[in-house]
C-alpha cells in the first residue's frame, strides 16, 4: 500500500474518460488514489455510441444507479437483439438476440436437435424457438425472470441511450462522489527523461498538471498514448473496409423497436436506433467504395423521421493500439482502438479495459508483468470482436457491388476460418473463456449469414426424430404463448422510466391506450 495517494489523470471526457473516473471513483478511496479528469469543451466528444450490450448493466450496478434514473437522464430505450437485413442475401432479415435458441437438451445444445430435424426435412427457422427474438418481432419487453425454469430466464437485455448524455450522467455521478473535473485543453505532454514515462501535461491556460499514471481517453486523437509515446495502431482496414460514418438524429416515426438494426447497404450498412425523443441514424461505409455524396444520399433515403440535423461525418480506421498500456499510460476507448459499431461493441470495449485496469491497477510504479497482462487481455478482447465482425461480410453471397464482391473474396484471419470449419463441419462452436461473443450469438449469425452444418452431433441420435419434433413444437409454443402475454415495448418505456414531458403520444400507434 502507498503512503501517499497515486495521482491519476484521467484525458477525456467521452463516454471512455466517464466510464473510467467514476469506476476508479467507486472502486478506490481517495487516500490510496486521487482521480482528475481533463477535458475540453472546444473539442467536444464522439457522442453517437447509443447501441449497448448487456454488460452495461453490470457496470452501472457497480456504480450502484437507479436504473429509471439512469433510463430518463439518457432517453434510453431497452435493446433485445440487433435485427440484420440484407446481409447475406438482399431480402434476408435475422436477428442476433441476447438470448438462447430453445434449451439443451441432456446437455446438447438445442441447434444440434434443429440441425437433425432441418437435415431431415424439417423447414421451421430457428429462430422460432428463441423468446427475446418473438419479443423483438412483436415490439415487446418485459425484464427477464429469475426463474431458471422459465423460457422468461432464456434472455438478457441492454439499452439504447444518448451517449451524450450517458457521459453528462456519469460526470454528475463522479463528481457528487468528489471527483475533480479541470476544463481545458492539453497542448504539452512532458515525458521524463530518465526513462520516458509521462511526467505532466500542461493546459492551453498554461497550468501544468503532474501525475503519476494518466489514461488517455481522448478519442482518435490519442494524445497521449499516440502524440506523445509514439505508440503505433494495427490497421485492420484489410479485413474491415469501413472508414467512415454519417450520423444523423430524425423525428421519431415507425415501429418502436426492443431492437437495433443493421441493414446492409451497397458500401457499408446503415443503422436505425429508437431512442425516447428521437432515432439514431447513421451509415457507415467505405471510402473505397462510394462517395460521401452517394453516402449521405442511402442514408437520407432511408430515415423513417424527419431529419433533425445535417448529417455527420467521422473518419476511423478499424484496428486497434499496438499497446493499450505503454510505460505510465493506458489507453482506454478510442484512443485505444476501434472497431466499427455492428454489434455495438465500442462501450463495452471500454468498460471491460477499465475492468482490466481496476484488476491490475499499478504502484508508483509500474510492474512490467501488469503491463503484459492488460494487453494481452486486451488484445483478445479485440481479436474476437473484430472476427465476429468480419463473418457478418464474409459470409456473404451478395456480389452486386464492389464491397460486397471485396469482403467475399478476401482472405481472412485464421482464428475466424477455423471457426467457420470447425461449425460447418457439424456445428462445434469454438468455445472461449475471454471475451465476446457466447456460442449462442455464433450460432445466430452463422445461421443468418447462411453457414449451415453439414451434419449434426451423433448424441442427437439416441433421440427419436418424432421426440425431437414435439419437443421442439412445445418450445416454439410456449415462446408463442409468453411473447402474447408480455406487454408492448412502448408501454414498457412509458411505464417505466419514460422521459418527463414525453407524452402519451410520443410512444407512437404501438403504444396502447
Ligand atoms: C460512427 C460511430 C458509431 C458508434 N456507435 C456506437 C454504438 O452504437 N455503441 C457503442 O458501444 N459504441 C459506439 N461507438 C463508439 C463510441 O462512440 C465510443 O466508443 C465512445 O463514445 C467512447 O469515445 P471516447 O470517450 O473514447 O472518445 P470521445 O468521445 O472522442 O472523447 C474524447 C475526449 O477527449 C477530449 N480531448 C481530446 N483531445 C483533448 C485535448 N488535447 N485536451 C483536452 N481534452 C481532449 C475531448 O474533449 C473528449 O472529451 C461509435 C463510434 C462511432 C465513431
Amino acid at each position: 500500500m502507498n503512503s501517499t495517494p497515486l495521482n491519476i489523470v484521467i484525458l477525456g471526457g467521452g463516454t471512455a474518460g466517464w466510464m473510467t473516473a467514476s469506476a476508479l471513483t467507486k472502486a478506490f478511496k481517495p487516500e490510496f488514489c486521487k482521480v482528475r479528469l481533463i477535458e475540453s469543451d472546444e473539442i467536444g466528444i464522439v457522442g453517437v455510441g447509443e447501441a449497448t450490450l448487456p454488460q452495461v448493466r453490470d457496470f452501472n450496478e457497480f456504480l450502484g444507479l437507479d436504473e429509471r434514473e439512469f433510463m430518463r437522464e439518457t432517453n434510453a430505450t431497452f435493446k433485445l437483439a440487433i435485427n440484420f437485413r440484407n446481409w447475406a442475401r438482399e431480402g434476408d432479415d435475422y436477428f442476433h438476440p441476447f438470448g438462447i435458441h430453445g434449451h439443451a437438451i441432456n446437455g446438447v445444445p438445442f441447434a444440434q436437435y434443429w440441425q437433425r430435424a432441418r437435415l431431415n426435412g424439417d423447414t421451421s427457422s430457428i429462430e422460432d424457438y428463441c423468446y427475446s427474438i418473438a419479443a423483438c418481432r412483436s415490439l415487446k419487453f418485459d425484464f427477464p425472470s429469475s426463474d431458471e425454469k422459465s423460457v422468461k430466464s432464456t434472455y438478457s437485455y441492454a439499452y439504447h441511450f444518448d451517449a451524450v448524455l450517458y457521459a453528462k450522467f456519469l460526470r454528475k455521478w463522479a463528481e457528487a462522489q468528489g471527483l475533480r473535473r479541470t476544463e481545458g485543453k492539453v497542448v504539452d505532454v512532458t515525458l521524463r527523461p530518465e526513462d520516458g514515462f509521462i511526467k505532466s501535461v500542461t493546459l492551453q491556460s498554461g497550468e501544468v498538471i503532474e501525475g503519476d499514471f494518466f489514461v488517455d481517453c481522448s478519442g482518435f486523437r490519442g494524445v497521449l498514448i499516440s502524440q506523445a509515446l509514439k505508440m503505433g495502431w494495427e490497421d485492420w482496414t484489410p479485413w474491415l473496409p469501413c472508414d467512415r460514418a454519417l450520423a444523423v438524429p430524425c423525428d421519431r416515426a415507425g415501429d418502436f423497436t426492443p431492437y437495433t438494426r443493421a441493414t446492409a447497404q451497397e458500401a457499408g450498412w446503415t443503422w436505425r436506433i429508437p431512442l425516447q425523443h428521437r432515432t439514431g441514424n447513421g451509415y457507415v461505409f467505405s471510402s473505397r467504395f462510394t462517395t460521401e455524396e452517394r453516402a449521405a444520399e442511402v442514408l437520407l433515403a432511408g430515415l423513417d423521421g424527419a431529419a433533425q440535423a445535417e448529417p455527420r461525418l467521422i473518419r476511423f480506421q478499424a484496428g486497434r493500439r499496438q499497446e493499450s498500456w505503454h510505460k505510465n499510460c493506458i489507453a482506454i476507448g478510442l484512443a485505444s482502438g476501434f472497431l466499427e459499431p455492428l454489434e455495438s461493441t465500442s462501450i463495452y470495449l471500454a468498460q471491460i479495459a477499465v475492468h482490466f485496469l481496476m484488476r491490475l491497477f499499478p504502484g508508483k510504479t509500474v510492474d512490467p508483468k501488469l503491463v503484459t497482462e492488460f494487453n494481452r487481455l486486451v488484445d483478445i478482447e479485440y481479436e474476437r470482436v473484430r472476427d465476429f465482425l468480419i463473418l457478418h461480410y464474409h459470409a456473404t453471397e451478395r456480389d452486386d457491388s464492389e464491397l460486397w464482391r471485396y469482403v467475399r473474396n478476401m482472405d481472412v484471419p485464421e482464428s475466424l476460418t477455423y471457426k467457420i470449419e470447425q461449425y460447418r463441419h457439424r456445428g462445434h462452436i469454438q468455445r472461449y473463456k475471454d471475451g465476446l461473443f457466447s456460442p449462442a450469438s455464433w450460432i445466430a449469425v452463422y445461421t443468418g449469414q447462411r453457414i449451415l452444418p453439414r451434419t449434426y452431433d451423433p448424441q442427437v441420435d439416441n433421440m427419436s426424430l418424432a421426440t425431437i419434433l414435439e419437443n421442439m413444437s412445445e418450445i416454439k409454443d410456449r415462446v408463442t404463448v409468453n411473447v402474447a402475454a408480455m406487454p408492448a415495448h412502448a408501454d414498457f418505456v412509458r411505464d417505466h422510466c419514460h422521459v418527463p414531458g414525453m407524452t402519451k403520444a410520443a410512444f407512437g400507434a404501438h403504444a396502447s391506450e
